[in-house]
């Protein structure tokens, strides 16, 4: 789950981490209630989980107060990457001296946890990432020591972002918060970027983005209210809903699989015969036929679907009630591909019998079925 620059904020401040102030607006006016309050000048920032807002227009400085109203008009009514901003931020505008980025995240390559810093941060870190990557800086911690982390180990690294003594140690002592917030709250990343000195010296989280993992929110009823479903991919959630697991992925071949291990094993397999899974797909255990149907529907919302392969290993799961599914969904939707099915295991017969004579392929051995859906994935 992400969560808005607004809410990551408030998890800072609950950490000690210092933020600036603000308060979130939906109309224009209440933007403009929340200037008056503050006081100019203000930055007015669009709350979209997405990064780049500033270049995209979503952040703007407003120093005049007859002035807040339309530039909150204007950014409420933008679209940025897709995403339509609801929802603004209005804050005080801080004079910056240095920006610098700053980031803790699960590094799954190389199976730790790391900070990421560079000294030069701010909108301009992906360019500086790619023509100077050797200005990126990591340090790895361990999940150990991760929620209660040393400052003094910090500080060689922190010195490497901050050439003053001062700022170093406020962003050592920084990191420690940031490792304790990012295992307490399950994150898989928190960043800031820009990380800013501002006029007096004082170091300040003037962005900040979180991930939390999924599979922890049950333990996190305070973040459930973070949620915003606007913002969320709708086949997800509907998946969700119908107790599947769904991720939508960039291939053509859409796989419909029972079991998260035999889900990847499915794609490995794919991927291993030159095709490409377009999505991830776990149907779970004992799926009756209507999870089946509502499994179609979401494959066939891909454009770029090409084939569909069904994998089904029989235990709980019953191969005829798939085999129903399928010729359900068969019905109620026109599937404009072909559909390679291998069915294996309980009522495997039963399963096989109720396809035959159809127009759909079946198969015996999922290395047989990826190797056909490969072929046909490919085809332009
Ligand atoms: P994004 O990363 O989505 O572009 P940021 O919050 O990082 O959004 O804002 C982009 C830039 O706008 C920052 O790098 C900073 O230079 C400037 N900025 C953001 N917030 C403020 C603020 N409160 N005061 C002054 N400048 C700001
Ligand atoms: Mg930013």
């Amino acid at each position: 789950m992400k969560i808005h620059e607004y809410q990551a904020k408030e998890l800072f401040r609950q950490y000690g981490i210092p933020a600036p102030d603000g308060a979130v607006a939906t109309t224009a006016d209440e933007a403009v209630a929340i200037a008056t309050k503050m006081g100019l000048p203000v930055v007015i920032k669009a709350q979209v989980h997405v990064g780049g807002r500033g270049k995209a227009g979503g952040v703007k400085v407003v120093t005049e107060k007859d002035q807040v109203k339309s530039v909150a008009e204007k950014i409420l009514a933008l679209t940025i990457k897709d995403l339509p901003v609801r929802k603004v931020l209005v804050t005080p505008a801080v004079v910056i001296k240095k920006e610098v980025y700053l980031s803790i995240l699960i590094d799954r390559g190389a199976r730790a946890i790391v900070f990421i810093g560079c000294a030069d941060g701010g909108v301009e870190i992906e360019e500086t990432a790619k023509t100077h990557p050797e200005k990126i800086l990591r340090h790895e911690v361990t999940a150990t020591e991760c929620a209660k982390l040393d400052k003094a180990k910090l500080l060689p690294f922190a010195s490497k972002l901050f050439d003053d003594p001062k700022q170093a140690a406020a962003a050592a002592d920084m990191m420690v918060k940031m490792g304790k917030l990012f295992m307490e709250k399950d994150a898989s990343l928190v960043e800031i970027n820009p990380l800013i000195v501002d006029d007096k010296g004082e170091v300040i989280a003037l962005d900040g983005k979180m991930m939390i993992d999924d599979n922890a929110l049950f333990r996190h009823d305070e973040l459930i209210g973070y949620r915003d479903m606007d913002s969320e991919d709708q086949d997800e959630l509907d998946a969700k809903d119908a107790g599947l697991s769904f991720i939508r992925l960039d291939g053509t071949i859409g796989c419909m699989v029972n079991g998260a291990g035999l889900a990847m094993a499915t794609m490995d397999t794919i991927k291993h015969f030159g095709g490409s899974p377009a999505n991830f797909l776990d149907v779970g255990g004992s799926s009756d036929p209507k999870k089946v149907v509502i499994a179609f529907k979401m494959i066939l919302k891909d454009p770029g679907i090409k084939v569909i392969l069904v994998n089904i290993f029989g235990g709980i799961t019953r191969c005829d009630d798939i085999a129903k599914g399928i010729l359900a969904s068969m019905q109620e939707f026109n599937v404009p591909v072909p559909i390679i099915i291998r069915l294996v295991g309980t009522n495997e017969k039963e399963g096989r019998a109720l396809l035959e004579g159809t127009a759909l392929t079946t198969v015996t051995s999922l290395e047989e079925g990826a190797v056909k859906a490969a072929k046909i994935g490919s085809l332009t």
